[in-house]
């Protein structure tokens, strides 16, 4: 879980991450194009989590993060973005991304971001108790950490999983986003609010028969998210 791959163009930008990433006890891989960072990770496997820069010369990020989810639900990805739009964190995060840091960062923004990340990837789950969760057509699995509906596995992201699990074992109560955030994301972290609603949407895709109409996680408006079954 030591192992970041760093997907950058800019030489200079690239060097920068990866000098403070290896300052912070992080081992580094680069690659300076899409294609090169998908053949990285196919010759290390271990890799715990991917940045990726948007702008490349031969596809975008959002391409290499959809490329990576399409066979790896396990790796964390943050997207590393040059522009401000919201659309494009929102892109980025609905393609599979976990997180995204908005250039120009400092070297303690970036750490602390990947730090909050490895931690929740990293955590297990605590194996003696209870091995699974029911709750109406689902059922979480806490050892594999995987997600059943109606017996048909749901491919979720490592952070996806933490978040029905808060949900599950919390049903029926009103959870406030600042809550999720605590939970999921860590104490520490530092980003903005919006990567809750950002991930509930996701999720509700993934989980609700009509994401439009969703039921089994409701709205509760101006403070959270609800699990209702
Ligand atoms: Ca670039």
């Amino acid at each position: 879980m030591k192992k970041i791959l760093v997907l950058e163009d800019e030489a200079n930008i690239r060097s920068f991450v990866v000098i403070n990433l290896n300052r912070a006890g992080y081992e580094t891989i680069e690659a300076g194009s899409g294609e090169e960072a998908l053949e990285q990770l196919r010759l290390n496997p271990d890799v715990g989590v991917a940045l990726l820069d948007i702008m490349l010369p031969d596809m975008d990020g959002f391409e290499v993060c959809r490329r990576i989810r399409a066979g790896n639900s396990k790796i964390g990805i943050i997207m590393l973005t040059a522009r401000t739009q919201e659309m494009d964190k929102v892109t980025g995060l609905m393609t599979g991304a976990d997180d995204y840091v908005t250039k120009p960062f400092s070297p303690a923004e970036l750490t602390a971001r990947v730090d909050a990340l490895v931690r929740r990837l990293g955590v297990d789950d605590d194996e003696k108790s209870s091995t699974e969760i029911s709750s109406g057509p689902f059922l979480l699995n806490t050892r594999n950490r995987t997600l059943e509906k109606n017996g048909e596995r749901v491919k979720l992201t490592q952070l996806e999983y933490s978040i029905m699990k808060l949900f599950m074992e919390n049903r029926g109560k009103a959870l406030a986003r600042e809550e999720i955030l605590d939970a999921v994301w860590g104490k520490g972290y530092f980003g903005e609010l919006k990567i809750v609603d950002v991930n509930v949407r996701r999720l509700r895709l993934k989980i609700e028969d009509d994401a439009q109409e969703p039921k089994y996680i409701s709205t509760v408006w101006g403070f959270g998210y609800k699990w209702n079954v």
